[in-house]
């Protein structure tokens, strides 16, 4: 039979990851469905790192199953999910759970019908949990496909022909995992180490992969200046339930946008807040005795799901109150 081109290739990444793959990550050692969806989800926006060390294990212990994570009130999964940001992620996460009853189903064409997964997503659950023979295409993949068919731009759907081309469907599991380690170890943005990549003898890319793909201008982003209200009333703050839907679940200060100062008002801080598309530009301002619907002590705000910049604004609040 005649070997595939990319046969010595595929043989060299299976020796790397006997060797070099990150096989004590924990969801490799399951084949638990759940699991590996969550971490899948969780690694979207965030590092390996920070997901172990500070969000992983403490949201299983909440939420051992899909199942218990279905039937938890929206406000805990978001509580759960305070720090890691882009929220909703969390909410689909959720309401994932509430669609399927706890069972997520065992193909990729099935999963990704499913809210807030799209097809690489898709496709790694099927392919870690359900041994489905299937490509996958995050950031990393991309990268690592662009330098090695030395592509200066290129749209998602020639993307996915060029995975489904160079993947090994023979070893589907262990080349979507070295992908993800070899993009996060090895073809690096800023330092690829060609010498020892497993993909260097066809990579078209390896004089100079900086040059792909094309760098863009980065856009300057945004600033919004926003004064942060701080209503209250003797020892209780006034929040809302943000319906924004960056925020949308999460609890926070009043925002204004042109707030004049009056003899009732203090400013207490500023702070900036760094979001993908803005910058938070923020004035922190306690407002006394203006009727508000809701009043929270510290210790019930405390338990309440809020948003990055609003942390930020409560530490002030408790400084200040100190
Ligand atoms: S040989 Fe270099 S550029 Fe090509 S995939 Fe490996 S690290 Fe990236």
């Amino acid at each position: 039979m005649k070997k595939d081109k990319y046969h010595k290739i595929h043989q060299n990444i299976l020796v790397w990851y006997a060797e070099f793959g990150r096989v004590t990550l924990p969801w490799r050692n399951t084949n638990n469905a759940y699991k590996i969806y969550l971490s899948e989800i969780m690694l979207q926006q965030t590092q390996v790192k920070t997901v172990i060390e500070r969000f992983y294990f403490p949201f299983l212990e909440k939420f051992p199953t899909l199942k218990e994570l279905a039937n938890a009130p929206v406000d805990d999964v978001l509580k759960a999910w305070e720090g890691l940001g882009y929220y909703t992620r969390a909410r689909n996460l959720h309401k994932t759970a509430v669609e399927t009853n706890g069972l997520l189903p065992n193909n990729a064409e099935a999963l990704e019908k499913l809210s807030g997964i799209g097809k690489s997503t898709a496709h790694a659950v099927a392919c870690f949990a359900f041994n489905e023979p299937l490509p996958i295409l995050d950031a990393n993949v991309k990268r690592i496909l662009y330098r090695f068919f030395a592509l200066t731009s290129c749209n998602d759907k020639e993307l996915w022909e060029l995975a489904y081309e160079l993947y090994d469907k023979n070893n589907a599991y262990i080349y979507n995992q070295s992908m993800m380690d070899i993009g996060s170890s090895i073809c690096t943005h800023k330092n690829p180490l060609c010498d020892v990549c497993p993909f260097v003898s066809l990579c078209r890319g390896k004089e100079n992969p900086f040059l792909y793909p094309e760098k863009k201008k980065k856009k300057k982003k945004p600033v919004r200046k926003r004064t942060l209200m701080v209503y209250y009333q003797e020892n209780k703050y006034a929040l809302v339930q943000n319906r924004e839907r960056l925020l949308s679940g999460l609890w926070g200060f009043k925002q204004e946008e042109d707030f004049k100062m009056t003899r009732n008002s203090t400013e207490i801080g500023t702070f900036k807040q760094h979001y993908t598309h803005f910058t938070l530009d923020a004035s922190v301002v306690l407002v006394k005795n203006k009727h508000q619907e809701k009043y929270f002590t510290i210790d019930e705000i405390h338990d309440l799901a809020l948003s990055g910049a609003d942390r930020k604004a409560l530490a002030l609040v408790e400084k200040y109150c100190e």
